[in-house]
């Protein structure tokens, strides 16, 4: 199925090879999002992270052996799995941008869109959250605290696009055609390597327009036509190779 094109459509471009797997992207996302913190976090599948930072290895024996890392958020897909199989539309693809939604207070929490997303994107919520005493005092105002029982995911800091459009309006500025950098999303905010690239893919004056355009660009298991607007840069062949399981004599863009 061909992807609906959107005028504005929020895209993330990560470089492979300038991320050095420190994880601030990771905590940018919990404190942004409000994610309270779990009791057991060595408990994997019950631990819950918008963004996760996963190794990649090349598994080759020293001197060849090369690692990468890959911080994958929610690919807010342009023809999204997830959205298809909720039952009480809970999720949707936003037509301003292209971000699929999350709406928690209309999830039932069957769960079915956790198994149709391809890329582990969706949690959870096992637990009543709860913080630290203090920590409830610098939660963030716009982004509302989920119960237990719903799914819950990336949103690209939705409320931040919401923000910038407010902004442009006070200033007598077009919302629709928001300047590079407007709106940005917590990760990319924090990455102290400049590694997360946020913006409109469809405006040349966005830095992703080039990005996602570079012959090194390739999106996660792109053959799955789930068409992601996460676009991950990489000059090693090996990587690009992995993040689609090319197969040994496949040709890799690029
Ligand atoms: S990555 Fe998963 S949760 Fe996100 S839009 Fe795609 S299918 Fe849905
Ligand atoms: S903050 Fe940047 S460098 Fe650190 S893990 Fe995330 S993407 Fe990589």
């Amino acid at each position: 199925m061909e992807a609906k094109e959107f005028k504005v459509r929020w895209v993330m471009a990560i470089d492979i090879d300038k991320c050095t797997g420190c994880g601030a992207c990771m905590v940018a996302c919990q404190a942004e999002n409000n994610l309270a913190p779990v009791e057991d976090a060595s408990f994997k599948l019950r631990v819950m992270n918008w963004l996760v930072v996963y190794e990649l290895s090349n598994k080759q024996p020293f001197p060849d052996h090369d690692i990468a890392y890959l911080p994958r958020p929610c690919m807010q897909c342009g023809n999204p799995p997830c959205v298809s199989v909720c039952p009480v539309i809970a999720t949707d693809k936003n037509e301003e941008g292209g971000i699929v939604s999350q709406v928690t207070p209309r999830c039932i929490g069957c769960r079915y869109c956790m198994a149709a997303c391809p890329y582990h994107a969706r949690y959870f919520n096992w637990f009543d959250p709860s913080w630290p005493e203090g920590m409830e005092k610098v939660l963030t105002p716009d982004v509302s605290v989920r119960p237990r029982g719903v799914v819950e995911k990336c949103t690209f800091c939705h409320h931040r696009f919401m923000q910038a459009k407010d902004k442009a309006i006070v200033e007598g500025r077009d919302p629709e055609a928001l300047n590079d950098g407007d709106y940005v999303t917590s990760c990319a905010e924090a990455c102290p390597n400049g590694a997360i690239v946020f913006g409109d893919v469809n405006n040349p004056d966005h830095a992703v327009y080039e990005l996602a355009r570079s012959q090194y660009a390739c999106r996660l298991l792109e053959r799955l036509h789930a068409d992601p607007q996460v676009y991950y840069i990489s000059r090693r062949e090996w990587v690009r190779r992995q993040l689609d399981n090319y197969l040994e004599n496949e040709q890799v863009k690029g």
